[in-house]
């Protein structure tokens, strides 16, 4: 997918500062931080959206989980906490349209979301 914008950070087109990459997936930092720690985990393969997940793509959602305890522990949001989030269509608020977790701490999250 030479136009989506993930595709091209996981090809290294477009430079991010990885916070954790395996094989599957790669996390960096979130170019418009909502939170003291942003990142964003994605997998390296194109995926649109949570709703586009197969269970093909299970290693996907294991290696994601993996990358966010990693995340949090190397990150410092283990003891406190954290939140993952996952927009997904248009009322979901996805603006990139490859599949991809955000992990936000190292502030208190409010409840309910905006
Ligand atoms: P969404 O709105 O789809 O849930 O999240 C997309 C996120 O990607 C946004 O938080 C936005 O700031 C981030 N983003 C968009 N373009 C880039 C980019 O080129 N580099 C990085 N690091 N983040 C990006
Ligand atoms: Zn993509």
């Amino acid at each position: 997918m030479q136009d989506c914008i993930f595709c091209r950070i996981a090809a290294k087109e477009i430079p991010a500062q990885a916070v954790y990459e395996d094989d599957i997936v790669m996390a960096f930092p979130d170019i418009k931080p909502m939170a003291p720690v942003h990142v964003l985990i994605i997998p390296k393969k194109h995926i649109s959206s949570l709703l586009d997940i197969t269970s093909e793509d299970v290693p996907v959602i294991e290696y994601a989980v993996k990358a966010a305890q990693q995340i949090a522990k190397s990150m410092g949001l283990a003891e406190k906490g954290f939140r993952i989030v996952v927009n997904t269509g248009n009322d979901g608020g996805q603006t990139v349209h490859h599949l991809h977790w955000h992990v936000l701490g190292g502030r208190p999250m409010s409840w309910p979301p905006g």
